[in-house]
């Protein structure tokens, strides 16, 4: 074993990379040149005192992206400020806010943030700036630790009121009489990590924006918006879809760093025939290794809990002998105590500490200074988060390295062959649905509960009064003589209503750990039955939880913490019926359709799967009743690929029963792209092979589509049918897995193209013989050759001949 010699970080990576076994598996070594800072001198408006505390925190000027946002926010302007980790973010929307309430003490200001942990950072960050400036600011967290004393002073003299939106929505919003000094003065609202809210959770806090807005404009004040976010595609977007107004793009990051590695790495294969790889975890430990060795500041990311362990177990088994104490080397992540974390923080941030492993519980931003190397064990599931995590490393004057280390799964599979996808563009989406009918109407009711609506008042899309009147049927809205609809239940609408699922009726999760159990969380039904079914393991917060009961009448699971190696996967039957067909366009080879479906789901058992390896030791079975969903997809069909020259009228083989050939001696089309020996996608199908093409394809499409829309795969159903008896013709649909959908089956439809040859290039490029679990998926049978059929069907759909498998990049940009 080698010994413990100090190295620098661009020594060790020469070295690293001289090794065969490891510099085979690097698919792409990007080098970033050093840039140098691009600053702006303080603008004449700012308070003197407020210079004065910048310049004795060292701050002599500003960055180019600060001084326009804050010339942009003193002029009034809604902006979105998208710049890297450690790039001075915060001071874009403190120097504003310090501003105001130096103008004015008794102007306020509310900072949202996705979790309490960065709430509560970042109380500490705005005092400092604050007290450098001699200026007294009342500057407090509400959330859920919030001692019931505190919170009153805080309701009537919190200068500025950091909290998150599960509390806005719940605790301040239905309160707002005992906040009127916050809502009639309040100046700046601030919502940082833009990017996490996406999805329902998104969908859901749009319209928590749109109840504050509203009362803001009843207590008569105009607060400015500043959001903040990691690099997406659609920063501008995602803010307006949030905040419902217009706001302006700050995307040039005028802060300084040093030389920039990055390398994509792909794990070598075990068994050609399988696809078996080796664990990204002992991978991501090889290259970790030796930088530490070195005396280089490492993070190392695994994404859960139980990553975290082997990691850690692994490097301090290999370092134990010439580092010293075992404390150099320290994990973190979700469930450790606030002291104990703060320790880790302030020991990376002073360099005693050497090396971390971590959850994506580092990824936001939390303050731990810069690092030399950071390694991903594992696609964090968007390109903003591996961002996050990559920029954990980034010293001002030397290299830093950053490393993704992809695992076997499709997703990561498809992000390490397309290094473009994250070094060139962001072609990555969040989005919401505000107007999802589902969330709307929660919203709704709790609007109105918290103030009457006027005849004709919009919230949202439209005037309420439709939806107040059908909420009046329900006999928890009335409207009186006046015109106006009064809440009239005894009910406290804001209680019933989660952030986090979609539909009213959720699992409730309990945690019986503790000695007074406690609530974890929700998940609406559909999700309850694969994530929280009985013998589960359900991990929140990279926590394992062990489900010992689920009460499905009384929508309540049991759980209790757990540490172990394998991971629960339940099997969804599902049939699926569409309803209604919203939009219908030609596509190669069939049509693109996107509508409204119904999909019944029945789960009867579940396996057991080893972490890393996904190795099944285990499996139970599963009792509970079959579900219905209504929700929205994106299906394509392939009725000219199995039979080209028929037309939609055709009785496209009708009198095919199950097992005969679908196509009959049609004539052919001219496919030149197709001659390279994988088959004409013209020629005729049996049908068992259309079946395993579809499901090919198919799971491809799905970790693609999951890739470009930045969405989980689990939130992306996937049903395919050889003779869908609804479309008369071979059908892939993925449909939303959450009542109404949130829109992204709307942008799959406009993203056909992309998600067709994205899906060829994933299959084609994949290094397996003839299908794995990281493209067409887990081997039914080892005499069928998946990834032929599905590049066959692929390439029918209008994917043109994609490169051959094994043809990495190794450009090293200079
Ligand atoms: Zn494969």
């Amino acid at each position: 074993m080698r010994t413990y010699a100090p190295a620098t970080t661009a020594t060790v990576l020469d070295r690293l990379l001289e090794e065969p076994s490891l510099a085979a598996a690097v698919l792409h070594h990007e080098v970033i040149p050093e840039r140098p800072p691009d600053v702006a001198p303080f603008p004449d408006w700012l308070d003197e005192r407020i210079v004065a505390g910048l310049r004795s925190r060292g701050i002599d000027s500003l960055y180019r992206h600060q001084a326009e946002a804050i010339e942009a926010i003193h002029a009034g302007e809604d902006v979105v400020v998208v710049t890297p980790t450690a790039s001075g973010k915060t001071l874009c929307y403190t120097l504003p806010v310090l501003q105001a309430l130096a103008d004015d003490p008794s102007a306020r200001a509310l900072f949202l943030f996705p979790t309490k942990a960065l709430g509560q950072d970042q109380v500490a960050e705005f005092a400092g700036q604050a007290m450098a400036s001699s200026l007294q600011v009342a500057v407090a967290t509400y959330d859920g630790d919030t001692p019931a004393p505190i919170r009153s002073a805080i309701r009537t003299a919190g200068q500025v009121v950091v909290t998150n939106p599960d509390m806005l929505h719940s605790a301040i919003l239905p309160h707002h009489t005992k906040w009127f000094q916050l809502f009639e003065q309040v100046q700046v609202i601030v919502i940082d990590e833009l990017h996490t809210y996406r999805g329902v959770f998104g969908s859901h806090v749009a319209n928590v924006l749109r109840r504050l807005l509203r009362l803001c404009r009843h207590y008569g004040s105009n607060p400015v918006i500043v959001c903040a976010s990691a690099t997406i595609g659609n920063p501008a977007e995602l803010a307006a879809q949030l905040t419902g107004r217009p706001s302006r793009l700050i995307d040039r990051n005028g802060a300084p760093r040093g030389e920039r590695h990055v390398l994509l790495v792909n794990p070598p294969i075990l068994d050609v025939a399988t696809g078996a790889r080796t664990s990204a975890l002992t991978h991501a430990q090889r290259w970790a290794l030796p930088f530490i060795r070195a005396g280089r500041q490492t993070i190392v990311f695994g994404k859960a809990r139980v990553a975290v362990e082997i990691l850690l177990t692994g490097l301090r088994e290999a370092l134990r002998e010439h580092l010293g104490p075992r404390s150099r080397i320290r994990g973190y992540r979700g469930g450790y105590l606030p002291t104990e974390r703060r320790s880790i923080e302030r020991g990376l941030r002073d360099g005693e500490i050497l090396g971390v492993v971590s959850t994506n519980a580092l990824e936001l931003g939390v303050d731990i200074g810069s690092l030399d190397v950071s390694v991903l064990a594992g696609y964090p599931g968007s390109v903003a988060g591996t961002w996050q995590q990559l920029g954990r490393a980034g010293r001002r004057l030397e290299p830093s390295v950053g490393i993704l280390v992809a695992s076997a799964s499709p997703v990561d599979q498809y992000v390490i062959h397309h290094p473009e996808f994250l070094l060139e563009r962001s072609p990555e989406e969040a989005r919401c649905d505000p107007d999802n009918l589902h969330v709307l109407l929660a919203h709704l009711r709790c609007a109105t509960f918290e103030m009457p609506f006027e005849p004709g008042e919009v919230f949202g899309p439209a005037p309420a009064d439709d939806l107040l009147a059908f909420l009046g049927e329900e006999g928890h809205v009335r409207q009186a003589g006046d015109g106006r609809w009064y809440w009239s239940s005894e009910n406290f609408p804001a209680s019933e209503v989660s952030l986090r699922a979609a539909a009213p009726e959720n699992v409730v999760i309990i945690d019986t750990t503790p000695n007074r159990p406690r609530v974890l969380g929700e998940v609406d039904l559909f999700s309850a039955q694969v994530l929280v079914h009985e013998r589960a393991i359900y991990i929140h917060e990279s926590v394992q939880y062990y489900v010992d009961r689920l009460e499905w009448h009384e929508r309540k699971a049991y759980v209790h913490k757990v540490d172990v190696d394998h991971y629960t996967y339940a099997n969804r039957a599902v049939t699926l019926k569409p309803l209604d067909v919203f939009a219908e366009a030609p596509a190669t080879g069939g049509r693109r359709v996107h509508g409204e479906v119904m999909v019944a789901s029945l789960v009867t058992l579940f396996k057991k799967l080893k972490f890393g390896t996904d190795e099944n030791v285990g499996w139970g079975p599963i009792d509970l009743p079959e579900l219905e969903l209504q929700t929205t997809a994106y299906w394509v069909t392939a009725e000219a690929v199995i039979s080209p020259v028929r037309g939609v009228g055709g009785s496209a083989g009708s009198a095919h029963a199950p097992g005969s050939a679908l196509a009959d001696p049609a004539p052919r089309r001219l496919a030149p792209e197709a001659a390279d020996g994988l088959g004409d996608p013209s020629a005729s199908w049996r049908r068992d092979d259309l079946d395993v093409a579809l499901v090919g394809a198919g799971r491809a499409l799905q970790a693609v589509a999951a890739v470009l829309l930045m969405v989980d795969p689990r939130d992306l159903g996937l049903v395919s049918q050889v003779r869908s008896p609804h479309q008369e013709s071979p059908t892939i649909y993925l449909y939303e897995a959450m009542p109404g959908g949130v829109g992204l089956s709307e942008r799959l439809f406009a993203r056909h193209d992309e998600l067709v040859v994205g899906a060829a290039e994933l299959v084609a490029s994949c290094s397996c013989e003839s299908g794995c679990p990281a493209c067409t998926g887990p081997r039914l049978d080892p005499g069928i050759d998946a990834k032929a059929l599905a590049l066959r069907l692929l390439r029918g759909l209008g994917a043109a001949a994609t490169r051959a498998p094994s043809a990495p990049i190794p450009a090293r940009v200079a």
